[in-house]
This record gives structure tokens, sequence and C-alpha cells, in this order.
């Protein structure tokens, strides 16, 4: 597979003749580039009717005000567009690039539904951020006068960074705890720069940063402190781990060398494009070039990793997966991407053996079909007798989803009730767990999720906390009266 110069980054702080003509030429193109945009986001949002019935919103899990910035966009102004979007999210221009929309907003717009094609919801929401964060619009967090009480993060994903800036803003002071040695959770390390590019996470980072919130990288809980140390430190406590532990396969050869993680692929290559030395990818491990990729999996984070390997100069990528196109979990907008880059998928597959003696060298799957719906709704499918075939592999992704970790093993906390899959348990009123002032919000509740409803668990668990530490000083206040 020849890779698409098109799809080449451009190397960042370099300084040579060739390279400031280019940037010249560069700086014409984005006056160019922007003109288009403004003019493609103004008739976007022109196009919408005002139906009065915002399914667009409602199908939004944080109730966007989309039809009232479409109005402003419209009407060129942009500030007031940014400031009412940014009214209902931590971060728009991320949820503008990276939502489902097809499955949220988009898919439930009026104009959709008469057969014409949604208004482009997402691309206005990125481009009124982006304008913003371009014109200086983007406000630094005030923080309100200090309460004294303090607030602790674990995991500094779009739900714990959304409750970081929410709590921070109130007056608490906030620190956040993540095991990696940046912020951003999965928008850093698991979704792709071709995505999400990564200067759009760490100047939110930043601003988080200017605003006086607290990151303890490389600081893992249940390695670096337990729970309950945790618990001593801070008034509050938001446990927002998101879901790591990958799904298996179990099948002869799966410990190959050349069969790998599907976040340890992603990691690998999100580290590259951050410019750090990643051993295992400059040893070939982790990367795809001139390689037989096969990804086992048909999810989104399947769809990011054959994209990827597209990217690095494979030389065939083929995606597996064991149900058909229509019973997919994947975006059908990403498989369409993936396929107009090249991806074959071999629908209704899954591997049966992986050949190889020292290093991988095929997969040996087996056709599938589908049998009656399981207990999700979906059709189980089922082997196909007789009808096994082989592919060609060097690189074999595993891609098959993330299950919730053993947090009260890995946190030395047993009084931590979780879920039969492993979940945090949570009450749905307060958003705390089975601990008291302990809240949890983001994946490690609901299992692999979306960004969008990350952010919105976010923003909920901060008011629950803010009611609860609020409720926490009063009660100081009366003790401290009555001694
Ligand atoms: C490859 C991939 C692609 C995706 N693409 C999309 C997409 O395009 N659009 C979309 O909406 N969603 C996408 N998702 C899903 C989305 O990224 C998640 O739903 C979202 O990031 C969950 O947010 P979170 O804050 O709950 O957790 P996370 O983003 O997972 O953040 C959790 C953080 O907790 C830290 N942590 C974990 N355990 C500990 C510990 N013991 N001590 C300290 N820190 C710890 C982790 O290092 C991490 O930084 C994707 C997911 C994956 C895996
Ligand atoms: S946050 Fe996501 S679902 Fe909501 S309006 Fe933006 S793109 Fe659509």
């Amino acid at each position: 597979m020849a890779k698409d110069p098109m799809l080449k980054f451009v190397g960042v702080g370099q300084d040579y003749p060739a390279k400031r003509a280019a940037d010249e030429r560069n700086d014409d193109f984005q006056e160019i580039a922007r003109a288009y945009a403004i003019e493609k986001a103004e008739e976007q949002s022109s196009r919408c009717s005002q139906c009065g019935v915002p399914y667009c919103s409602t199908h939004c899990p944080l109730h966007n005000h989309i039809p009232d910035w479409l109005r402003l966009t419209a009407e060129g102004r942009l500030r007031e567009a940014y400031e009412l979007s940014n009214a209902t999210s931590t971060m728009p221009e991320i949820c503008g690039r990276i939502c489902p929309q097809d499955r949220l907003c988009e898919g439930n717009c009026v104009i959709e539904f008469s057969g014409h094609g949604a208004v482009t919801i997402g691309s206005v929401e990125k481009f009124i951020t982006d304008t913003a964060w371009e014109n200086g619009w983007v406000e630094p967090i005030r923080p309100l006068p200090d309460r004294g009480q303090s607030v602790g993060v674990i995991g500094a994903g779009p739900a714990g960074l959304t409750t970081a800036e929410l709590m921070r803003a109130r007056g608490y002071e906030v620190h956040v705890y993540d095991r990696h040695d940046r912020a951003g959770g999965l928008l850093t390390y698991g979704i792709p720069g071709f995505k999400l590019e990564k200067h759009v996470v760490m100047r939110r980072v930043d601003r988080l940063r200017d605003a006086g919130i607290i990151f303890h990288h490389e600081f893992e809980i249940g390695r670096d402190a337990t729970l309950d140390e945790l618990r001593e430190k801070h008034d509050a406590l938001l446990i927002a781990t998101g879901v790591y532990k990958p799904r298996a396969i179990k099948a002869p050869g799966v410990g190959a060398p050349g069969v790998v993680d599907a976040l340890d692929y992603l990691i690998a290559s999100n580290r590259k494009g951050f410019g750090d030395t990643v051993p295992a990818f400059e040893d070939g491990t982790l990367d795809a070039a001139g390689k037989n990729v096969v990804v086992v999996g048909g999810g989104d984070t399947a769809m990011d990793c054959v994209r990827t390997a597209v990217r690095q100069g494979a030389a065939s990528v083929k995606c597996l997966y064991r149900r058909d196109r229509a019973n997919m979990p994947g975006s059908q907008r990403e498989v369409n991407h993936a396929e107009e880059e090249g991806v074959e998928f071999v629908w209704l597959s899954a591997p049966e053996a992986f050949d190889g003696t020292d290093k991988v060298a095929g997969v040996r799957a087996a056709k599938m079909r589908l049998g009656q719906p399981d207990a999700s709704g979906r059709r189980a499918p089922e082997p196909d007798p007789g009808s096994e075939f082989r592919l060609d592999a060097d690189l074999v992704i595993k891609a098959l989803g993330f299950d919730a970790e053993d947090l009260p093993k890995l946190f030395g906390t047993s009084d931590l009730s979780v879920t039969r899959w492993g979940t945090l348990r949570v009450d749905h009123k307060t958003m705390q767990t089975s601990l008291d002032g302990v809240f949890a919000a983001g994946d490690i509740v609901r299992g692999a999720s979306l960004v969008v409803w990350a952010i919105r668990d976010g923003r909920d668990v901060a008011e629950r906390m803010h009611a609860y530490l609020k409720a926490k000083a009063k009660a100081a206040a009366r003790e401290k009266v009555a001694a």
C-alpha cells in the first residue's frame, strides 16, 4: 500500500530556507482556508431551519444550545456563538472533532430526516471554538475566593479534567493525579492525532494549569498512594480512571511476538506524534511500516488502529470482524473513511489461531454466520464449519474493547463497591461510590463510552461534589460553634 503524501506530518520546530518559503506559502494557504472555513460555517449554519423541536440538542449529551449558536454563526456573530457553546461544554472544539455526530446531534437533525443531509453541527462547533482560541476570546479560568477545601481527582481524562475545571472555578484547591506523564487520558494517548490534534488537547490542559490546578503526573493510585491516603488528604475525591483491561482473544499462538494490544500500539504512535523516543516503535515492534497488518475487532478503537497503520505506510491493512457491517459497534462514518483509505474489511470472520514460530506470520480464521439474537438483542455470531481461511500477517493488533480493571484490589480498598462488570457502583442521585466523599464519573462508571458522556458526567459530578462540600463546611462550622 503506497503511503499517501497528504497524510504525512510536516516537521515541527525546523528552520531552513525551504521551510521558510513553505511557511509563507502555508500562510497564504491558511488565509484562503480560513476564508473558505468562515464561508462554509456560515453556509451550514444558515441551513438550520430553526425548527423549534431541537432534537439535535436533546440528543446531544450536553444539551448544547445548538440552534441558537447556529443562528449566531449564520449572522456572523462568532464570539457570541462561541460563548453560548462554551456555556454548556468544557471542550467544544474537541467534541466538534470527535463526537460520533451521526449517532447524536446530526443524526437527529430534522433536515436529515427530510432527506437533505444534516447541518454539519460538529464542524461548526469546532470552527467557532478554534476561532475563539485564535482571537483570544477563550478567557482564563478565574477561580472564586479560596474556600479552604481541597479536591483530589484521580484520572486526567475528559471526565476528570471537566470536574477539575468546574471545581477550581468554584474556589476549591484541586489536585489531579494521573499515571501517565501527560494529562488528557484517551484524548492524549488513545485517539490518534489525525482525528484530534494533540496541541488542541494540550492548550486545554495548560489553561487548567494556569488556573492553579496542580497536576501530579506519573502518579498511580495503588502504586504511589492508596485510596485511603488520598481520602485523608482531600475533602472529596473523584475516581475517573477510565477502563483499561483489554478483552482477550483465546486462540493458539496469541502470545507470539507481533501480536499486540491496540492501546500499546496507539500509545506508541501518539508518543511519536509528540516527538518522544519510543523504543518499541524504533525497533519496529509497534510500527506498521511495510507490514501486512491484521486488526481484530469492529469498534472505534479498531478503526483508529487500521487508519493509523495506513498512515504508517503498512503494505496492507485488513480488519477482521465477527459480525457484518450492519452489526458492527464502530461508527459507519469511520468505516467509510477507512475504506476510502484502502483498508479491506473481512466481515463475518474470527481468528482461530496465529501462525509463526519466532514471530507471527499469519492468521488462521473461520467464517461466521449470525444466529439468534443474544441477551443484548444483537444476533450472535457462530462459526460456519468448513469455511477456514488464512491471511498473511506480520503485525496483528487486538482491538476487542476494554473492561474495567479490578479497582478495589488495585486501590487496596475492598469496600469500594463494583458492579458485575467491574465498573464502579454509584448512587445515581449523589454520584458517590460506596465510600463517603468519593465520587466517580466517566468510563469507570459507564463502561467504555464517549468523550461527550465523560464531559457530561464530569459536569454533573462537579455540581454534586460542590453541594456535598458546602454541606460538609456548614457542618464543620456548626461543630466549631457548638464546641
Ligand atoms: C482508541 C480509542 C478511540 C476513541 N475514540 C473516540 C472518539 O473518536 N470519540 C469519542 O467520543 N470517544 C472515543 N473513545 C472513547 C473515549 O476516549 C472515552 O470514552 C473517554 O476518554 C472516557 O473518559 P474518562 O475521563 O472516563 O477516561 P480516560 O480518558 O480513559 O482517562 C482516564 C485517566 O485515568 C488515568 N488512570 C487510570 N488508572 C489510574 C490510576 N490507578 N492512577 C492514576 N491515574 C489513573 C489514565 O492514565 C487516564 O489518563 C475512544 C476510546 C479509545 C480507546
Ligand atoms: S457535543 Fe457532540 S453531540 Fe453535542 S453538539 Fe457537539 S458534536 Fe453534537
